[in-house]
């Protein structure tokens, strides 16, 4: 039987427009990897009577509440009282919780637990108790004439470790059916190219589901199969992603990949080769991106940001003669910038980075979204022109650094790596 899902946020600041409703996109990815629908998402403000009439409408259309928010001690924190007065449910005192928020006081914050904290132990009669490894209000789960209500904190960092230590396991005893996907990352062509490559076969599936979720020049692909246990769900999977493998051919980077820093990182360690970055208009982008990476140390020797021309020539020793005949955005600069950043770092490649971010074309005209990505290796100095037309500075610096990744991925996989993009 296929579950639905509402979602319901308590917190008059989300309203506010305060902050953003992070904690409904992070369960939302969840319960889609669960295979569980959701077909809306509700925010209330800390005011029982709307918190109650939200409830009302949403066990009448789906059967999984989750709430988030409101379980803290003070006054406006009124989600459970709320809720168990919607199902009719006790509120009952935990002592066993009781003894474990005052033990995380005690311990953990070197004070005594104020009196108020107490009203966190108190939960509903019979529930499934979520505990807070990271916080102080437990969560928990009950269900009432079919309808399953999951409350979780509102702190992103509470909510998360609660949503995979204990929402997501008791959420798939819920199911019979076990759900698996497969993420076929891809880099290089447009969410509207790869979807009518894919039309046919994608129009004609039902289960395993292909489904497109794209950012510039990159789209994710998610197979996802339903099966009564995983080994089948995974043969079902097998030939949908060689399929969209045969379909798109080598602008898929990777399966149930991270991104393509992670790959690259992957490879570079494979073959024991080092990496050093000179960017410009990426201003050390590339080189933040890869040192995010645990692991990043093994392979990445440093980098340049050489933002000035004259940083250019005198860290880098790009020649004068090229900045002054071709310009600091130039492919010249580009194969010269990365030539400086290997000789100077002694490491075995080096990616370079140069381009127009704008919102200004370069003195010598060059226009917005024009960036040159360059590869020095052992077997010679590589140069990509991304032209991404007029788009917003920081899009324009996030493509640049993704092709940088990408010049290098096809680098060390063999696969060509110039050409206009
Ligand atoms: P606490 O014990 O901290 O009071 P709580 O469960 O009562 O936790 P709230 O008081 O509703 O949660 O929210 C605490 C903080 O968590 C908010 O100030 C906000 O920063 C963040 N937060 C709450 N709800 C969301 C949400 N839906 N998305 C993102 N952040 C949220």
């Amino acid at each position: 039987m296929s579950h639905t899902a509402e979602l319901i946020a308590v917190g008059t600041e989300l309203l506010l427009g305060n902050i953003a409703n992070t904690n409904a996109q992070t369960i939302s990815q969840a319960l889609s990897a669960l295979g569980i629908n959701v077909f809306w998402h509700t925010v209330v403000g800390d005011n029982p009577q709307r918190l109650r009439e939200a409830l009302d409408i949403a066990r009448r259309r789906a059967d999984i509440l989750i709430t988030t928010g409101g379980l803290g001690p003070t006054y406006d924190d009124l989600t459970k009282q709320t809720i168990c007065a919607a199902f009719d449910q006790p509120l009952v005192l935990h002592p066993d919780i009781l003894e474990e928020i005052r033990v995380f006081y005690e311990s953990a914050l070197h004070v005594p637990m104020p009196e108020n904290n107490a009203q966190q132990a108190m939960l509903p009669q019979g529930c499934t108790v979520f505990d807070n490894p990271v916080g102080t209000a437990p969560g928990c789960a009950f269900s009432c004439n079919g309808v399953h209500v999951l409350m979780l904190p509102g702190p992103p960092h509470e909510m998360e470790t609660m949503l995979r230590r204990c929402a997501v396991p008791y959420l798939r005893c819920l199911s019979q059916e076990v759900i698996v996907s497969r993420d076929i990352m891809t880099f290089g062509m447009g969410e509207s190219s790869v979807d009518q490559l894919l039309h046919e076969t994608m129009s004609h599936m039902e289960n395993p589901t292909l489904a497109t979720y794209a950012k510039p020049c990159e789209v994710r692909l998610r197979a996802t199969a339903k099966a009564a246990d995983t080994a089948q769900a995974e043969a079902m999977l097998s030939p949908v992603v060689e399929q969209v493998h045969a379909a798109l051919g080598d602008i898929v980077y990777g399966v149930d990949v991270e991104n393509l820093e992670s790959v690259c990182l992957s490879l570079l360690k494979e073959r024991h080769l080092t990496l050093a970055t000179a960017e410009s208009c990426t201003g050390g982008l590339v080189a933040q991106r890869i040192t995010a990476l645990p692991g990043a140390s093994a392979v990445f020797r440093g980098g340049v940001v050489s933002y000035w021309t004259e940083i250019k020539a005198a860290v880098l020793g790009v020649p004068q003669e090229i900045l002054d005949q071709y310009g600091a955005v130039s492919e010249q600069t580009a194969r010269a910038m990365a030539q400086g950043a290997r000789r100077i770092t002694g490491a075995d490649l080096a990616v370079s980075v140069t381009g127009v971010a704008g919102p200004d074309p370069d003195e010598r005209g060059t226009p917005v979204g024009i960036v040159y990505i360059g590869l020095d290796t052992p077997t010679g100095t590589f140069c990509r022109k991304m032209d991404s037309g007029r788009r917003r500075r920081d899009r324009i610096r996030g493509l640049a650094a993704n092709h940088a990744f990408d010049v290098l991925r096809r680098y060390l996989t063999g696969l060509p790596v110039e050409g206009i993009l």
